[in-house]
């Protein structure tokens, strides 16, 4: 390890020591009927309980980027610290080994996905303003995409956005917008030419969630929390130099995002969810059933432990040429697809094992508790691109077969809609 490497390992060392609680028990092991038995994925935690975790979560980012390690590869003239990918994988390593509040709400959304975007395609003043802010923990982004009648063909958005002057004024209606409840910024893709075919007449702008117009209802999903929302925008005035990427250039923006946002879930591989699924954990669920002699179901633990040996091997690839500054490729669509297929596979496994224990909870440790992982299995094939479009993806860009027929690619939006077409195709 070189001089400033061992330099920077110390400084961290002695943030966290200063700063978190060491773990007794190491992220890596399991101790079977040992603290809090919960499992979440989405959480079904009551508002307040919910605002007090967001509000740990910003403190946490606040110390973290005050202290030098909260944007570690960003570059320095918007707030980051300039240092090599291989600084932050350090960080994140020795972080680990400590309790610290889970900081999802910031990173997923805003520093996984939008933070990138505006980084690559956003003005100067919203660089300034919001990039800064965003890595401190003080702004918290949600990702202004998908309609009642445009989700996997996303392109087929109707929310317009119109010139006056030097703003633009945006209106229509947004749905499954994860934690738009808690954001001050969002990332909205709007249609700006309807005579344009439909990927060429989109525009991507960064739109104030407290300007007169936004609207945010909260949807309760069946895991029990309600942490997406509906988004209502009512002729919201956004400024032109929140605008990203050129006018009816957003599909290129928005393909950033969708790009991080695939690397960014499929890369999730620390909390609750992913350590309940791990072959230590899940070995473990075996034993306090009795069932560690049962072959067949050994067999499967050894079968989904390999599918996620491999995609930690693809997400180490993704991350790597990440933070090296490329662009992710169709990796984080397979990551994204893999991800959640094992977190599925593990939660059924382990559902099938504790059997009848699983239906009320009598407060047998490791038991009831996989109901809220259970339930929200279903979501993870839909959000961040659906398991079918993820497979069309790895069908073209990595094993090179023919396309989908695509109906719409010349033809103007306007007709489209009038014709009743355009629902073909596919995000990216
Ligand atoms: C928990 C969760 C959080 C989310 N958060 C956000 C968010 O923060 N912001 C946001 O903008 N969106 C968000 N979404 C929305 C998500 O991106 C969409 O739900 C997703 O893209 C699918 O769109 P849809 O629901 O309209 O389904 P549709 O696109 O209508 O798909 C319906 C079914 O048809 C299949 N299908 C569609 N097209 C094809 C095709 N070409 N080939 C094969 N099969 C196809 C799909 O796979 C699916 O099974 C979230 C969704 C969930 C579940």
């Amino acid at each position: 390890m070189s001089d400033e490497m061992d330099a920077f390992v110390a400084e961290a060392r002695e943030f966290l020591e200063a700063n978190a609680t060491r773990r007794d028990v190491p992220s890596t092991e399991v101790e079977w009927g040992r603290g809090e038995d919960r499992i979440t994925y989405f959480g079904d935690d009551p508002p307040e309980v919910d605002a007090r975790k967001v509000a740990a979560a910003r403190e946490w980012q606040r110390r973290r980027y005050d202290a030098g390690f909260g944007w570690i590869t960003g570059p320095p003239q918007y707030g980051g610290r300039g240092l090599p990918n291989v600084a932050d994988l350090v960080y994140d390593a020795l972080e680990a080994e400590y309790d610290v509040p889970d900081t999802s709400v910031l990173s997923l959304i805003g520093l996984g996905m939008i933070g990138p975007t505006i980084l690559a395609h956003g003005q100067e003043p919203v660089k300034d303003r919001y990039l800064p802010a965003m890595y401190r923990g003080e702004v918290i982004a949600c990702q202004l995409f998908s309609e009642p009648a445009a989700g996997s063909d996303l392109a087929s958005l109707e929310t317009t956005a119109v010139r006056d002057g030097d703003e633009w004024v945006i209106t229509g209606q947004k749905v499954w917008t994860s934690i738009a409840h808690h954001a001050q910024i969002g990332m909205a893709l709007c249609r700006t030419a309807p005579d344009k075919p439909k990927h060429k007449g989109i525009t991507a702008f960064i739109v104030d969630m407290s300007a007169p117009g936004v609207d945010v209802r909260p949807l309760r999903q069946m895991s029990g929390g309600a942490e997406f929302n509906e988004v209502f925008l009512d002729e919201v005035r956004v400024p032109d130099d929140h605008r990203l990427g050129e006018v009816d250039g957003g599909w290129r923006v928005a393909l950033t995002t969708l790009m991080n946002e695939r690397a960014s879930v499929g890369g999730e591989g620390a909390g609750p969810a992913a350590r309940a699924v791990s072959p230590p954990f899940l070995t473990a669920v075996l034993k306090a059933h009795g069932r560690l002699g049962d072959a067949a179901a050994r067999r499967r633990l050894a079968e989904l432990a390999a599918d996620q040996i491999a995609t930690e091997y693809l997400n180490l690839q993704a991350v790597r040429r990440l933070r090296a500054g490329a662009q992710p490729g169709p990796e984080a669509s397979v990551s994204k697809l893999m991800y959640a297929q094992n977190l599925t596979r593990g939660a059924h496994f382990a559902a099938e094992i504790a059997g009848p224990r699983l239906i009320a909870d009598t407060g047998e440790w490791g038991t009831f508790s996989w109901n809220e992982l259970l339930l929200s299995t279903p979501a993870l094939r839909i959000l961040g691109g659906t398991e079918e479009i993820m497979k069309n993806i790895l069908a073209e860009r990595v094993l090179g077969l023919p396309k989908e027929p695509g109906i719409d690619s010349t033809t103007p939006f306007r007709e489209l809609r009038r014709s009743g077409q355009g629902r073909a195709g596919g995000k990216a």
